[in-house]
This record gives C-alpha cells, structure tokens and sequence, in this order.
C-alpha cells in the first residue's frame, strides 16, 4: 500500500515503524470554538478514509484525535487573540460551556457523516500539567527561552526546520515582518507557553508565572503521551503544513530528539464558489443547513469521495445536486442488485475486487475506487454483486447497509422458474421463456428485464 507523504514529496510503500499490525496514528482536531463547517469536515472526512483503507487492509489502529479548547490563537502564528477566549467574551458565556457544546455538536456530526470516532479523542486542557514538562524539558534541552511574555522556542536552534513545507530558515527570515516583541531572539520564533494577562479567561499556574499553552505543544504533547516519541502516521489539513506541523516536528526534535511521524499525510482544502470559505462571505456551511436544503449528510459524504483527498474540492450547489443525484442512481442501482437472486461468476466478482483494492492501496484513490462500484452495477442483478458492494462500503461508508429493503418473499420455486427463464432468454428460446413467463404470471410474479437484468415483482 502507497500513501503520499508530505515529508518525502512522493508516494511511500506504507509499513509501521515496529513491524506490527497496529498503525498508530494522531490526527489534529477540531478547535471548538465554533460548529465545524464543511471545510473542516471534508478534513475528517479524509482521516476517516484512511483508517478505513488501512482497516480494509487489515490493520488495526490506535488513533488518537485531540480538541483544541485552548490556545489556538486567530492566527496561526502566534497573532491575535484566543479563539476560545474571544468567542467566550463575544457570546458572554464560560469558554468551559463553549467547548462542550461545539466538542458535542462536532462528535454529533461525525456521526452523521458515519465518521468513526478516533480510539482516543483527548482534549487540552486535561494536559495542562504534561505539557508543561514539554515546555521544561524544551527549556532544559536549550530550545526553550522566556520572554517578558512567554516562552518561546529559538527555531535558529534546529537547522531541521522547514523540512515538510520546504520554507528554510532562510525563506522564514526573508519574509519575517518586523514585531514589537522586543524578547524574541528571532521573529520567527514561535510561543510554547504565553503568560497570561490578568483578565485573561484560561489559565493555569506554572514555574513562569499564570498562563496557558501554546497550540503547537498541545499536540506534541498528547501525540506522545499516547503514541510514543514516534508513530506512524500523522493527518491534518494542508493548512497545518507551514506552521503547526512545521512546529510540532521542531518541538519533538528539540524534546526527544525525533521526528514524530512517518508518514504525514494532509487533506487539500475545500473551496466554495472557487474560493476561499469564509463568516464575512457567508459561505461557511454546517452540515445542519445543508439538510435544511435538502442534502442528506450521505450525499455530502459522496460528493466528498468523489474528489481525490490531495485535490482541492470545490463546492457549490451546483456541484451538489449532481451528487445528490448521482447518489440516489447509485442507491437505485444497488437496490436491484439487492433484490435479484442470481449470482454471477465468482471470477467477475474477483476481478473487480482486484480492482477496487489497487485502487485504495494507491494513495487512497477513492474516486478511482467508486468507479469501479459503478462500473460493477452495470453487471446483471445479482445478489452477488449486493454484497460485494457492502463489502467495498467498510471503505465509503455510504450506507448501503441501509437501504430501504423491498419487503418481498418470493418462494424458491418462482426463483429457479425465474432462472430457467433467463436461461432460455440468453439462448434467445423464446418460446420457452414466453411459457415459464406464462407460468409466473399465474402464480402472481412479474419478470422485469433490463439491460441491467432482471428483478422479480409480485403482481
Ligand atoms: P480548526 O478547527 O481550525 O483547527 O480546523 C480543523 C481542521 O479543518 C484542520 O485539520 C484544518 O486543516 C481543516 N480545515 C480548515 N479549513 C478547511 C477547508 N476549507 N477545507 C478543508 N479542511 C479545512
Ligand atoms: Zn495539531
């Protein structure tokens, strides 16, 4: 199996760093500040992808997934403010009250998108005490230095820096923009721990004084309390390759001496109207207003699958209504395929299994693989083809399992009189398969033949 790999720039043979059956994976998480647009969701869409291909490859995982409930600052690079803090002041309420409710309402969605759940979904401020000895351990190993207003670490300490988004020290000093923090040693370097002003919402007593965690530390903290100083994959958004994940490398290299991951793989962005998604332009959509306009969260999740997961996807409703389209063809065509009692050759089923599988063991190509499900549905009706189909949706997870069953008992003896027919059919009998259709139509059943082949009715 191949996945791309943010840090090689090319596709890797996937293998675990022990050898062992159990990928051991970390995936950034949501800040919950807010409900999760579909931008975000696209992301876990992506995690849930891959766990599921590596499930189908028949490895299991330990996936860990944190939330965010403090630290991440409206910009990512040390700017700005809380986002927790602020959205806490906006909306006068305990940014306590504010993390349990988006944590809730986001897990609500993972559900409905039939995202599974990370084994382990940890949130920050449950580490606060870890993570101070992150920032301890980075002082003591020469990374870490205090400033008036935090802690900071020197980035002109490891010449590693830059190695997944290719921005060297020396790009990073080019366009470093001159800021009024008098005590860093380089502007680039970024915040570990931020003092805490007075009437600051969150914050927590260590040997510097009040204060909370920066976000990068968050996650080189509970990455490795749970998975050890290296695991094997690490997932995020593109938007995590320039600085946060620049950072969390810095940090366990400063700290163990390591890169965390392997293999880093990242989600490409969604668009919507070709752009970026955004509150001012009103386009950050929750999964709960695209039901209000009549999208299912399955067909979100399929208009999803159907863009490779390291290319942009650009949303509009356009683009929606064919995937809502689409999806009930696909719903329609399984369904025939579902209540057919023929079989088909074990030898055609093989093949598109082949198929499909080469297909996700190639950098996860979905798209590729859904091709081959609709390729596969043009066969004849068959039962067979049903259940290949529920085997392939372990990887969609689209439902299938769910649709809504014809309630039908047709007795075998109609079954086999319905084969004998489609026998003398193929060999153009005609004559025979008139009289058995005769026969059934007697007994109450109609044949319904199409290029898709046959289902049986009751009249
Ligand atoms: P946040 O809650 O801001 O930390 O973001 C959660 C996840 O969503 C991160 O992995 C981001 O990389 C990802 N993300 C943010 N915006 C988008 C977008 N427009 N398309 C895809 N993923 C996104
Ligand atoms: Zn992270």
């Amino acid at each position: 199996m191949k996945l791309y790999n943010t840090l090689t720039r090319k596709k890797d043979e996937f293998k675990t760093l022990d050898g062992s059956n159990t990928v051991r994976m970390y995936s950034c998480g949501p800040t919950v500040y807010n409900y999760a647009h579909i931008g975000n969701l696209r992301t876990y869409v992506f995690m849930d992808l891959l766990r599921r291909v590596l499930k189908y490859e028949g490895y299991n995982i330990k996936g860990v997934m944190n939330i965010t409930d403090v630290g991440h600052l409206t910009d990512d690079d040390d700017n700005g403010e809380d986002k927790m803090a602020k959205t806490a002041r906006e909306q006068k309420k305990d940014p306590w009250q504010i993390a349990k409710y988006y944590t809730e309402v986001f897990l609500k969605d993972f559900k409905r998108l039939n995202i599974d759940v990370p084994e382990i979904v940890c949130k920050a401020t449950d580490y606060i005490g870890e993570m101070i000895e992150y920032v301890e351990g980075l002082i003591k190993n020469g990374y870490g230095y205090e400033t008036d207003d935090g802690i900071y670490y020197d980035i002109s300490k490891f010449s590693g820096y830059g190695q997944l988004s290719g921005n060297t020290l020396d790009d990073l000093k080019a366009g470093a923009r001159i800021e009024v923090n008098d005590g860093k040693r380089n502007p680039y370097d970024f915040a570990i721990w931020k003092k805490a002003p007075k009437e600051h919402i969150m914050q927590w007593p260590s040997p510097w004084g009040q204060g909370y965690p920066g976000w990068h530390i968050e996650c080189s903290t509970m990455s490795r309390l749970h998975l050890g100083d290296q695991f094997d994959i690490h997932t995020g958004g593109v938007d995590h390759i320039p600085i946060h994940h620049e950072n969390e490398i810095a940090q366990s290299e400063g700290f163990t001496g390591k890169n965390p991951a392997k293999y880093w793989i990242h989600g490409d962005f969604m668009l919507v109207d070709g752009g970026k998604m955004s509150k001012s332009l009103g386009n950050t959509y929750t999964i709960d207003q695209l039901i209000e306009k009549g999208y299912s969260p399955m067909v979100f999740r399929f208009f999803c699958l159907n863009a490779h997961y390291r290319k942009k996807l650009n949303f509009t409703f356009e683009t929606m209504d064919g995937a809502k389209t689409s999806y009930e063809r696909l719903c329609a065509s399984l369904l025939k395929h579902k209540n057919s009692p023929a079989k088909t050759d074990a030898s055609v089923l093989e093949k598109y299994e082949k198929e499909f599988r080469e297909d996700i063991q190639d950098d996860i190509n979905v798209p590729s693989a859904l091709g081959v499900l609709f390729t596969m549905l043009k066969e004849p009706a068959s039962i067979d083809v049903y259940n290949l189909a529920l085997k392939f949706d372990k990887v969609f997870g689209l439902d299938f399992d769910k649709l809504e069953e014809e309630k039908q008992d047709i007795p075998a003896e109609v079954i086999e009189k319905a084969e004998k027919m489609q026998s003398a059919r193929l060999e153009k009998n005609w004559a025979v398969a008139d009289a058995i259709r005769a026969e059934l139509t007697e007994m109450g059943y109609v044949i319904k033949n199409s290029k898709e082949g046959y289902t049986i009715e009751k009249k």
